[in-house]
């Protein structure tokens, strides 16, 4: 349902034209109505301002939109007075790529705001993703409630004709009234009561049933919201046009902002993961292997520590190419992994276990010697118990990669110097 079909009737096209027939129809009025090929027709002259100026409506979705709902009030300052001799030349010329150059599209509709309608407020949703869907993709059905124009009257309120603007308040919904206080005249404004403030009647007889008059209704709305490979936390999907209905509101968007949940084995920063591994101290020295589980589906890694490599608790490393994928290019950032080295359990190996590897292992460094006059004390040590030792715990956590966000991977960083 368009408000006015002027425009269309001018450039010859349907109201249902798409961009290609509007642009081809432009091409063949303008090539017959050009001024250069009709010197001195000042009706020629005419049609082809009148053309021109329809599609610089037509031509722009933007404008095209607002006349479609409200005609030519929709597009600001007078439609009809506003052409400027020279833009329409400037249009042919920006159209055919001829001279002159591809100013004064702007002049055409005269200065000022355009006093257009209103714009419905965006519709913003903030939408939970894993770690799995940013990595995988993925496409999430999001419902949503909206007001939509009531089909049953298509957004007027009843049948044509039958709404008419209220008498009383000239259609502004408010009127003044004058009172006297004491010696006073003051002057207010307030809602018309004939209308209930709306600016204007529906006859009983004729409201919309559907609606009830008030032109719009409640409508679940379902959006496909696709989730590409590598998008990030915050960042925003929008719909353009898919907000809150209205007579004489031009619809806002719908903008959905991915919110990343917290991974139970990564921390992504960028388009890197960090991974937090805990190896035993035979693996560490003597080398062996263990298994991430990755973000693809049903994949898992199996990362080699080569024998003689030695793994140092809190070191390190990095797997070239399994992080996440970019956004764009879908190149894969990098996987650290930041090593925690497990020790046997204090007094689970017996004597002799101790001695042999001691044996094995590279000898003990010699205690420093101390000339005879120096008294050495000798001490053991002791477990420390938070509530007789206060002060001494806190600064135990640098490989605490539970903790949510930066402080986990600072940690990294630290380890790796
Ligand atoms: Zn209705
Ligand atoms: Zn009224």
């Amino acid at each position: 349902m368009v408000k006015e079909s002027k425009l269309y009737d001018v450039l010859g096209v349907s109201v249902t034209a798409t961009e290609v027939e509007i642009k081809k129809a432009y091409r063949v009025g303008a090539l017959k109505y050009h001024p250069d090929k009709n010197p001195g027709n000042v009706e020629a002259e005419a049609k082809f301002k009148e053309i021109s100026m329809a599609y610089e409506v037509l031509s722009n979705d933007q404008k095209r939109a607002a006349y479609d709902n409200f005609g030519e009030a929709g597009l600001g300052g007078g439609a009809d007075g506003g052409m400027g001799g020279g833009s329409a030349e400037e249009l042919f010329s920006h159209f055919f790529g001829g001279g002159g150059g591809m100013g004064g599209m702007g002049g055409m509709f005269g200065g000022g705001q355009p006093q257009g309608p209103r714009r419905s407020r965006d519709i913003v949703h903030a939408v939970s993703v894993t770690l799995e869907d940013l990595f995988r993709g993925k496409t999430s059905k999001m419902a949503l409630k909206k007001t939509v124009l009531c089909n049953g009257c298509d957004g007027i309120g009843g049948k044509a004709g039958s709404v008419n603007k209220c008498e009383t308040c000239k259609g502004q919904g408010f009127k003044f009234v004058t009172r006297q206080m004491g010696p006073m005249l003051q002057r207010y404004q307030t809602k018309c009561n004939d209308c209930n403030g709306e600016g204007e009647i529906i006859d009983p007889k004729d409201r919309c049933k559907d609606c009830n008059g008030r032109k719009t209704k409640e409508e679940r709305k379902v959006l496909e919201v696709n989730i590409d490979k590598g998008m990030v936390n915050g960042q925003k999907i929008t719909f353009s046009g898919e907000g809150d209905q209205g007579p004489d509101i031009i619809p806002g968007d719908v903008v959905f902002v991915l919110d990343e949940q917290p991974h139970a084995r990564f921390v992504r920063r960028g388009d890197d993961l960090y991974y937090h591994a805990k190896i035993d101290l035979n693996t560490a020295l003597t080398g062996g292997s263990f298994m991430i589980e990755h973000l693809e589906k049903e994949e898992w890694i199996k990362v080699e520590i080569i024998p003689g490599e030695i793994i140092s608790h809190g070191t390190t490393k990095v797997v070239e190419g399994k992080g996440m994928p970019s956004y764009r290019h879908q190149v894969h950032g990098n996987l650290f992994i930041q090593f925690e080295v497990e020790f046997p359990a204090s007094g689970s190996l017996n004597e002799e276990t101790l001695q042999q590897l001691s044996a094995l292992l590279p000898a003990k460094p010699a205690l420093p010697s101390v000339p005879e006059s120096v008294h050495v004390d000798d001490v053991v040590l002791a477990d420390v118990d938070p509530l007789k030792h206060r002060g001494a715990m806190g600064g135990d956590d640098e490989m605490d990669m539970d903790e949510d966000g930066p402080g986990g991977a600072q940690g990294v960083q630290c380890a790796s110097q």
